[in-house]
């Protein structure tokens, strides 16, 4: 293998370049329209265009990816995952263009392309399967008298589904003909195909998965499992390994399944036996089914690459070579704990829709490892699925590890577009979790607590302190375009610096927060520890709970605040917590220009002139009195237009920081819309 055309894009695509170019072998990536510039063409030896933005018209395309090998003189091609990855007629179209395909034969992955026949092979095997009906018939009411049989819950599901499409549970009867229909529509407009199984749905599930490779000698090994009960509509997104309270019977048992269903269909590569996992009591031998398997390198591979040492995409090459197993099962050893957290551009509030937007800022902590197929600056677009990063932390210990997530979570930064960072966040550190006492239902049932918003008003009362004074919060990121962290000398003179362009010591904000216009009051004032910050106050909200706490440019909260700015919206991420802002659409300036209503004295001194009179029209910027402190003379200005309504000082006069010097009318309150 000299040559390899990576038929994916996004984080695998990376992933798999990073491996191959160890080997020394040349990488071609090939892209769509959108990702004329994404990171993996970038990282490529070379790129090739292969069509539009939809998935449809590229990387779905078998025709377009085997000329995009021919093309570029390829001898190899890997899928990736998703996409095209368990299509048994690439791996036939690669065959008579005479280029290795990099996984199993079109054989084997049809054998397990469909849930329902895989499942009557399994049970050949020997393997145990969930209970249930996967035969051939799909009349309804036929398939309902099973469900009748089996007893309620239910789950009705697509036999060629992934990526949890195609799925109803249903709780009785009276909701079966409906959950049927919809399943069906969802099928048949995902995969093509309208057909489903019936399965007993275990209560208190676990979904335990054992990773397995062969070669084309043969042989078959497992890598232990991983355990991927954190999901959100039936996707994983957490995954760790190895499982929590995995016995080492039960792990046998487990593995010895996975091995023998790997078996049974002369399988070679990477491959993922999925099981289904009694998890009310403690895991037993007798108490996991086979649910499918997965003919590919799997999203969650690099928690097993992290507890055994082995590069899994290494394997994939060499065994597509024709070489054997690197390794015998009894060299195959776990080692610690790993976990790692699927960051996706998602709104969790909103049921985990998918967003858009331009990463406008982006940088990972360097903790742990990550995995990513975008830069900052890209364009999360609606083609594709929204996985931006996969998180991976590994540890002695599986607190250890889930600590180190923990972190790595809040240290990343990510903003112009939503994420389920502080959603994961939530997660890895719920005692639920961290006491190993959950199932496939937990996200579910915790959900409130886990999209809490406790802390947006701080989050928002940060973006307005921002706007009162840009650069009051300052941030810095490293030259290697890495971890961007805060600089806290440097925070602390951008925040005197704000001070000291003598602005007003109160300010008037109106902002949009999702769909409605708040107004704000800021005032300036000084911590205890000398920190200048700005108290936050709405007239809109008098329950605005942040009324007790300072916002200094050091940020209130322990850790840091990053806040950027553009041209509509403010965004505001501190630790794990992230909001985005939106200015007011229309009167922008205005809006933020502060309705200003007097001027004072950033700090100590002595007044040395007055420039205005009671009844005088002033300019916004014009100087109204002259201060002298720290043996500087400086003028400071009105920020708005308007009419002096007093002059509370005179010449001479020694002020307070923060003493109010002169006061402008009232404005009226700027309009809501
Ligand atoms: P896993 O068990 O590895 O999560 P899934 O069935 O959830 O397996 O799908 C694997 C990944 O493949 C998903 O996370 C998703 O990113 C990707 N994927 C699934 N279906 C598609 C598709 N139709 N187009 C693009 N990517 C897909
Ligand atoms: P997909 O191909 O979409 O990955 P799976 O059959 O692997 O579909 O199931 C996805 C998830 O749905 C599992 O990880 C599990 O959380 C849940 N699930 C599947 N089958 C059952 C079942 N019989 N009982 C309870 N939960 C199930
Ligand atoms: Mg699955």
């Amino acid at each position: 293998m000299k040559s390899l055309l990576i038929a994916n894009r996004g984080e695998i695509a990376c992933r798999v370049i990073k491996s191959a170019r160890a080997r020394g072998i040349r990488t071609v990536a090939v892209y769509s329209d959108a990702d004329k510039r994404a990171l993996h063409v970038q990282l490529a030896d070379e790129a090739v265009f292969i069509g539009e933005s939809a998935a449809t018209q590229s990387y779905l395309s078998v025709e377009r990816i085997v000329n995009a090998a021919q093309a570029s003189g390829a001898d190899a091609i890997h899928p990736g995952y998703g996409f095209l990855s368990e299509n048994p007629a690439l791996v036939e179209a690669c065959e008579s263009a005479g280029i290795v395909f990099v996984g199993p034969s079109a054989q084997a992955m049809r054998a397990m392309g469909l849930k329902d026949a895989a499942k009557r092979l399994m049970e050949q095997a020997g393997v145990p399967v969930v209970p249930g009906y996967h035969g051939e018939s799909q009349e309804p009411s036929e398939l309902q008298a099973h469900a009748a049989r089996m007893g309620y819950p239910v789950l009705i599901k697509a036999r060629a589904g992934g990526g949890g499409k195609g799925m109803r549970k249903v709780d009785s009867a009276a909701d079966f003909q409906t959950a049927l229909q919809s399943a069906q529509r969802e099928a048949k407009a995902s995969f093509g195909d309208a057909c489903v199984l019936i399965e007993k749905y275990i209560l208190q599930p676990r979904h335990i998965e054992v990773q397995i490779f062969g070669d084309k000698q043969g042989n078959v090994v497992h890598l232990f499992e991983r355990d991927c009960s954190l999901q959100r509509r039936h996707q994983k997104v957490i995954e760790e390994a190895p499982a929590p309270g995995m016995s080492v019977a039960v792990r046998q048992a487990m593995t010895h399944a996975a091995v023998a269903a790997a078996k049974a269909i002369n399988y070679h590569g990477a491959g993922t036996v999925e099981f289904i996992v009694d998890g009310s009591q403690a895991l037993r031998a007798d108490g996991f089914w086979f649910m499918e398997m997965n003919t590919r390198l799997q999203v969650e591979h690099p928690v097993t690459e992290a507890i055994t040492g082995v590069d899994l995409v290494d394997w994939q090459l060499q065994i597509a070579a024709g070489f054997a197993l690197p390794l015998t099962q009894d060299q195959l050893h776990i080692k610690g704990h790993a976990v790692e957290a699927r960051l996706y551009a998602e709104n969790p509030q909103a049921g985990f829709l998918p967003a858009t937007g331009k990463l406008e800022r982006l940088a990972f902590s360097s903790a742990g490892r990550v995995d990513t197929g975008v830069v900052q600056g890209d364009e999360v677009l609606s083609f594709y699925d929204p996985l931006l990063a996969k998180l991976i932390a590994h540890a002695d210990t599986r607190t250890c590890a889930f600590s180190q997530l923990s972190s790595q979570l809040a240290d990343s930064v990510v903003m112009g577009t939503q994420t389920n960072r502080e959603f994961l966040w939530q997660l890895v550190s719920h005692p639920g979790v961290l006491a190993c006492e959950f199932d496939t239902n937990f996200i579910d049932v915790h959900l409130d607590e886990l999209t809490n918003n406790a802390h947006v008003p701080m989050l928002v009362a940060m973006a307005c302190a921002e706007l009162a004074a840009p650069g009051f919060f300052a941030t810095d990121t490293d030259s290697s375009g890495g971890f961007m962290h805060h600089v806290q000398t440097r925070c602390i003179a951008q925040a005197l610096g704000a001070w000291q362009l003598w602005g007003p010591v109160s300010r008037k904000l109106r902002l949009q927060i999702e769909e409605d216009y708040l107004t704000f009051t800021l005032q300036q004032e000084s911590a205890a520890d000398g920190a200048k910050g700005w108290r936050v106050r709405s007239t809109d909200m008098p329950e605005f709970p942040v009324k007790g706490v300072l916002i200094t440019g050091r940020a209130s909260l322990s850790g840091n605040a990053q806040v950027l700015v553009d041209d509509q919206r403010v965004h505001v991420q501190h630790g794990p917590f992230a909001i985005t802002v939106n200015k007011p659409a229309i009167g922008q300036g205005e809006a933020i220009a502060s309705a200003v209503d007097s001027v004072s004295s950033p700090m100590p001194g002595r007044v040395v002139a007055i420039h205005c009179a009671i009844g005088d029209s002033v300019k916004a910027g014009q100087p109204v009195i002259s201060v002298e402190a720290m043996k500087m003379e400086q003028e400071l200005c009105s920020s708005r237009d308007g009419v002096i309504e007093l002059v509370a000082v005179q010449v001479g006069e020694q002020v307070s920081s923060g003493g109010e010097l002169v006061r402008l009318k009232a404005m009226s309150a700027p309009d809501a819309t």
